[in-house]
């Protein structure tokens, strides 16, 4: 049989219109009202593979669809499909696997799982699969976790491997590649993270505002993780500052400058004469037009409370303001009313370079930032380098090197 692949093309367009309710034909198989879901589904880029049965994602983003099965089902059966693979997708299945540790041989238990727990999101909304078992089905408790049920399902880790073989949702269900899929570099391109996390937070945006605040199902709790983090970003930035502190002033778990200081304590206590060298601190301010004072306020005084608690206000800490050049202040004790105000773009680089040039040289350097700037191309040897990320409330922020720790500080609603 020949296929048609523009014709296929139509019905996959038709099913997506179909979930999310446009074009709706009365009837017992009537269009699915999810308009929030749109910009997701039109988003994924589609590969047509012979490769797969049905339809499956990768766990970057991208759909490979079978164009016989797709030609040979009605509109909603199609559309049922793609709902189901692409909340695999919003909820970072795939990611979520990799924290676990899912591999090859428990994979299956975790793609049960995970259907599982999309069942229960979108059996409401008459989107679920026939062929989806829900928690209920698989002795499941309703409210748990994707984490908890796959804990639970490992026992029966045989009967969901001959399940698997027939069912397969891709590498964007379990994080585990599967060989008809693209690299992420080869054919048709992926969605970068930072576009994927984007879409994320832009659906989960659209099903409040669709859903009118309404707080209940798995929908509303998926948009709530992804939209209301409940860690407080102070405490978060209080304890990567700390962490820097500590680890580089050999009061923390692992040092690389005193890598044997143990030997120095005896029985737990630490023995007369043991010196402990304050820190050099620096801290690097993002004055650029486009930062929110009053969160640059708050994430400032923040810090201040830190340099209290832990001592560092004697020798001053150095304050480095910078847009596109830097304005160095030394011996700052507060650091939240020493700021100047600049303007214009940023250039982190030029910031966290005058404070690699201080004397005595810092060993930490904490960057405040709304992130819209070109970072150092290398880390800074012998540096923790902390850096605060400042913006809005639903704002999908921009990457940093992976050599920072990284807090995202976000104003109220
Ligand atoms: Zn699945």
């Amino acid at each position: 049989m020949t296929i048609d692949h523009s014709a296929v093309s139509a019905t996959l367009t038709a099913a997506k219109l179909w979930v999310i309710g446009v074009n709706a034909t009365p009837g017992k198989d009537s269009a699915r009202n999810q308009p929030y879901l749109a910009v997701a589904l039109f988003s994924l880029p589609t590969v047509f593979s012979d490769q797969v049965r049905r339809m499956t994602v990768d766990r970057h983003w991208r759909l490979y669809v079978n164009p016989e099965w797709v030609a040979a089902k009605p509109v909603p059966v199609v559309g049922r499909e793609l709902a189901h693979l692409l909340w695999h997708l919003l909820a970072d299945h795939s990611g979520r696997a990799a924290s676990v540790g899912v591999s090859q041989p428990t994979s299956a238990v975790w793609t049960a799982a995970a259907d599982a727990a999309i069942a229960d999101v979108i059996d409401v909304t008459g989107l679920r699969p026939r062929r989806l078992t829900d928690a209920n089905k698989l002795g499941l408790p309703y409210d748990g976790t994707l984490e908890e049920h796959f804990a639970a399902l490992m026992p029966r880790r045989e009967a969901l491997e001959l399940r698997a073989r027939k069912f397969d949702c891709g590498s964007g269900a379990d994080g585990i590649d599967r060989d008809h899929e693209l690299a992420p570099d080869a054919g048709t391109p992926p969605l970068s993270r930072l576009a994927a996390s984007a879409l994320r937070r832009q659906v989960a945006i659209e099903f409040r505002t669709h859903s009118r605040g309404d707080g209940r199902g798995g929908a509303a709790r998926w948009a709530t993780t992804i939209l209301d983090p409940t860690t407080a970003w102070e405490s978060l930035l209080a304890n990567a500052v700390r962490r820097a502190v500590t680890t580089v002033s050999g009061r923390g778990d692992y040092t690389y400058r005193r890598p044997s200081r143990r030997s120095t304590i005896a029985q737990g206590v630490i023995l007369p004469g043991q010196h402990r060298p304050v820190p050099q601190l620096a801290v690097v301010v993002d004055t650029s037009a486009s930062v929110n004072d009053t969160l640059l306020g708050r994430a400032l005084g923040e810090v201040d409370s830190l340099i209290m608690s832990l001592g560092l206000g004697e020798p001053g800490v150095t304050l480095i303001s910078v847009d596109t050049v830097a304005h160095v202040t030394r011996r700052v004790r507060r650091v939240r009313d020493a700021a100047v105000a600049g303007a214009g773009g940023t250039d982190m680089r030029v910031g966290i370079g005058a404070a690699l040039e201080q004397k005595p040289r810092p060993e930490v350097v904490v960057v405040f930032t709304d992130g819209y700037t070109p970072w150092p191309d290398a880390p800074p040897s012998g540096v923790s380098v902390v850096v605060a990320l400042l913006g809005a409330h639903g704002q999908s922020l921009p990457p940093t090197p992976d050599w920072v720790s990284r807090v995202e500080c976000r104003a109220d609603r």
